[in-house]
């Protein structure tokens, strides 16, 4: 097969967007298996900011990323994305190139502790605010659970007015597929 599944599809765009010495954020940390991927894309001389709300999410991504001998590289914050404008230093500000969301709950986790319409747009406002212009934010969008369809509605509502002198909108995703399959909604920054 020739099309890029949602997951692969996600990492390419994401490894053209970040370079060896970009600053980029993992605004759901989970297991921290974005955040690894992200660590490794940035070098020594990059950034990587990592969020989650649930502490032992945090706690499995520091020890993941511990055993890869990373840890110079990235620093994890037990508290929602939508705080990000206020941990991330503001000597990175304008100067985001990355982001990555992977929506819903944690596999093997609490399933009733979802990301939200109202934070996760928050936290996509704050990023446009703080990337530099053609920075990208990948949200793949799970939508299959309790909360997951008002989610989805609501980002693709919020997507859809963004004004195109703001950033440009891609959604990928595969219309004949069955149970809810993912998708992804790409923000490039103008
Ligand atoms: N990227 C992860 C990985 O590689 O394993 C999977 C992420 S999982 C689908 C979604 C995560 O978002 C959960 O761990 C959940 O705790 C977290 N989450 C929910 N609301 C959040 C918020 N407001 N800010 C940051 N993380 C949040």
């Amino acid at each position: 097969m020739y099309l890029d599944q949602i997951l692969p599809f996600a990492k390419n765009v994401l490894e053209k967007a970040i370079k060896k010495g970009s600053i980029v954020v993992d605004a759901t940390l989970g297991n921290g298996y974005d955040t690894l991927f992200l660590a490794n894309l940035v070098g020594e001389t990059g950034k990587v900011y990592g969020f989650d709300i649930q502490e032992h999410a945090v706690i499995a991504s520091n020890e993941r990323i511990h055993q890869h001998k990373l840890s110079n590289r990235v620093t994890l914050f037990n508290c929602g994305h939508e705080n990000l404008n206020q941990v991330i230093p503001v000597e990175h500000h304008g100067k985001i190139t990355g982001a990555i969301f992977n929506l819903g709950y944690l596999p093997g986790g609490d399933k009733t502790i979802v990301t939200k319409p109202n934070t996760t747009i928050a936290a996509v406002e704050q990023l446009l605010e703080i990337m530099v212009p053609t920075g990208i934010i990948v949200l793949v969008i799970y939508h299959g659970h309790p909360g997951g369809a008002e989610e989805r509605d609501s980002l693709l509502h919020f997507c859809k007015q963004i004004e195109q002198k703001t950033a440009q909108v891609l959604q990928y995703q595969f219309i004949n597929q069955k149970n809810h399959s993912p998708f992804i909604l790409v923000i490039e920054k103008s």
